[in-house]
């Protein structure tokens, strides 16, 4: 049994406050850029395109295809060693963004291009980590 605590997000850093507060909420948001209006992902500090340093955070929907996956054998950090061996996927968003994400759940097949939804995992009172399945039905 691993014993080793899992790292946490950074609640106070103000680049990605705004999405841990939504996770806990079970929304999945992203940043646009406030001047120029464009959408991002990972959040920044200021927008690649213009500089701007203010973001709005919008809702986006929770789902997305499945653009490709990893399965992971060896722990790149000792604190991931006990769920071996985990997929990690890069989901395309419905918005069109890419985010990463371990994938949950019954994998039997997943393929590039599957539909996948946003699972909310909360890990404690503040921290809610999204993960990713297989979507059923669709
Ligand atoms: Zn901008």
């Amino acid at each position: 049994m691993n014993t080793i605590a899992k790292p946490l997000p950074d609640l106070s850093d103000p680049v990605t406050a705004p999405f841990w507060a939504a996770t806990r909420e079970g929304r999945l948001t992203v940043p646009r850029c406030t001047f120029c209006g464009y959408r991002l992902w990972p959040p920044e500090a200021v927008c690649p395109e213009c500089q701007h340093a203010e973001f709005a955070w919008e809702e986006v929907e929770p789902a997305g295809t499945l653009w490709s996956h990893a399965t992971y054998h060896r722990a790149l950090d000792p604190a991931f060693a006990d769920e071996l061996p985990y997929v990690v996927g890069l989901v395309e968003l419905t918005c069109g963004l890419k985010m990463y994400g371990i994938m949950r759940g019954d994998l039997t097949g997943m393929a590039i291009g599957r539909a996948v939804t946003a699972v909310f995992e909360p890990v404690n009172d503040e921290v809610t980590f999204v993960r990713w399945a297989l979507a059923t039905g669709g």
